[in-house]
């Protein structure tokens, strides 16, 4: 059997995706008040975003990065279920000290790939539910949060999981690109760039 073959992304074209989808992201809800990035693959797309963001003048959109692992597990009458470990989370003192708290904010979330869904799905609900939590316990309302997912790439294919509109409040959801169902091989995990990029060219994306 012959092995399928990767979706070859270079850096040239992750950078071109993350500057057209923040000019729409400009156009259809402003600049993000701060960007949660799913690490690791979500580091790389978040910088860059940010620069294309950003106006001149202005100041730099905070950073936070968050740490996810998906673990397969055997569930109930043997079904496989998807179980999502934190490894790192929001630092909420350095957050507020610095930038105040979520309520209120226009918040970006961002990976580089949407596959099953099952890890934005998380991300989302974890992160309303904190912003909830908070809100409650100052009395306030969380009316204006809202939150928007990027990434670099969206499979197409059945998802395990939804996005909640109410939870996004308005919030939109942008890919890069749409692609099949294939296994993509981004530019930071190549061992060897030169060639990464080569194929990425052959294939049409660059
Ligand atoms: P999910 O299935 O929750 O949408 O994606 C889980 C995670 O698996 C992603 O954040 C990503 O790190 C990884 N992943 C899924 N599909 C791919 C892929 O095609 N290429 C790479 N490099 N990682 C992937």
């Amino acid at each position: 059997m012959t092995e399928p073959e990767k979706y070859y992304a270079s850096y040239n074209c992750i950078h071109k995706l993350c500057q057209k989808s923040a000019v729409e992201m400009l156009d259809k809800i402003g600049k993000p008040d701060v960007i949660v990035a799913i690490g690791g693959g979500g580091f790389i797309p978040s910088r860059i975003l940010r620069t294309f963001l950003k106006r001149a003048g202005e100041k730099n959109i905070p950073i936070q990065a968050i740490g996810l692992s998906l673990y397969e597990d055997m569930g109930e009458q043997d079904k496989i279920g998807t179980e999502v470990v934190r490894t790192q989370w929001l630092d909420f003192g350095a957050l507020e000290k610095n930038f105040d708290s979520l309520i209120g904010k226009n918040i970006l979330i961002v990976d580089e790939v949407d596959d099953t869904r099952t890890t934005l799905h998380y991300a989302l609900t974890e992160l309303y539910k904190d912003v909830e939590k908070k809100a409650k316990s100052l009395g306030r309302d969380l009316s204006g949060t809202k939150f928007s997912i990027f990434v670099v790439h969206n499979k197409v294919k059945s998802k395990r999981a939804s996005l909640d509109k109410k939870m996004m409040n308005g919030g939109i959801y942008i890919s890069g690109a749409d692609v099949p169902d294939q296994w993509i091989a981004y530019p930071w995990e190549a061992f060897d760039i030169d060639l990464q990029t080569k194929l990425a060219i052959e294939q049409g994306h660059n």
